[in-house]
């Protein structure tokens, strides 16, 4: 284990050589705090009932993380802020395919969030290539020398999009991070991991992209939102993608009245449009509801309904993000 092991970590003191513990840059903090009846983790940020967190040896551990190697209340976090040593190599985009007119304005947007250290929101139908959307803000940060994550809270997409990404950017040092995985954790440019992965980073990334926020287990999980925030540094930013309808979401009212609230609204600026244009405008004002599912089809068939929010203010209202 050397320094670059640890920057950009979120690691117990237990895991690290006595050598790199002797660095004076190194930061600490409890791994567990205590309270009256409960703990606290400061890996996870879940508290635990203190009687069923209590070791035979007077210590508490925490059980909502346990999976990712036992945190007791004798252990210290140690983290290392995050410096970027990586060598670019150009060049750094090695895809060769091509954007479709609006699949482009959607990627200039996303070159311009990680540009202006923006936190953006892509909702984009499956198969609109939100993938291949968001390759020019990759390779932008690439080439500035940042450390780009890709995250996904299932293991199988990232297990399907490592291959991608490799190709995609084939001068790139990159690794693949699960809970299957046996490789060893390597410091790499670009990060390919789940979101529970996550919660091994500290102000890790440059720019971290989190593909299907809707999905179980980050949708609606405090400790795993918590950690993609953390893992994020404090001027980079963090692009959250998903695809309408939102499954998962299905019991979440408020995202489910929004969704239908913003496709309303996507329709009616196209009747606009049509009205202007003279167009389909007597087929829209005969059937309103009709012409609302026609639209949407054509919508979905063209791979066009997509959308980036300029803040995730807004998407912080409906997920309490
Ligand atoms: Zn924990």
């Amino acid at each position: 284990m050397n320094q670059l092991d640890i920057t950009g970590r979120l690691l117990p003191d237990t895991a690290c050589d006595e050598m790199i513990l002797n660095n004076h840059a190194l930061q600490f903090q409890p791994a567990i705090q205590i309270n009256n009846t409960t703990i606290h983790c400061t890996r996870c940020a879940s508290d635990c009932e203190k009687a069923e967190a209590q070791l035979p040896d007077e210590t508490y551990f925490c059980y909502q993380c346990f999976n990712l190697g036992r945190l007791d209340s004798s252990m210290k976090l140690v983290h290392l802020p995050g410096i970027n040593q990586f060598e670019v190599v150009h060049p750094v985009l090695t895809w060769k395919g091509r954007l479709t007119e609006l699949q482009q304005k959607c990627s200039d947007e996303v070159v311009k969030a990680f540009q202006e250290h923006q936190n953006k929101l892509l909702w984009a139908v499956t198969g609109a290539g939100k993938t291949e959307i968001s390759f020019a803000g990759i390779a932008w940060a690439l080439a500035q020398g940042l450390r780009v994550g890709i995250a996904s809270p299932r293991v199988d997409v990232c297990v399907e999009l490592y291959p991608r990404y490799q190709a995609a950017f084939a001068n790139t040092s990159m690794i693949l991070l699960h809970g299957k995985s046996e490789e060893p954790y390597q410091y790499r440019q670009l990060t390919i991991c789940t979101t529970h992965q996550l919660l091994r980073f500290q102000d890790a990334f440059d720019v971290l992209i989190i593909d299907e926020v809707d999905a179980f287990p980050y949708a609606n999980n405090d400790s795993l939102q918590m950690a993609a925030k953390r893992s994020v540094k404090k001027h980079g930013s963090l692009l959250l993608m998903t695809a309408p309808p939102v499954p998962s979401y299905a019991n979440n009212t408020k995202l489910v009245i929004y969704h239908f609230v913003f496709i309303v609204i996507y329709c009616l600026k196209l009747k606009f449009i049509f009205a202007l244009t003279g167009s389909v405008k007597s087929t829209l004002t005969k059937s309103p509801k009709k012409s609302f599912l026609k639209s949407y089809k054509k919508l979905n068939d063209n791979n066009v309904f997509s959308c980036l929010f300029h803040e995730l203010k807004i998407y912080k209202l409906w997920t309490k993000f």
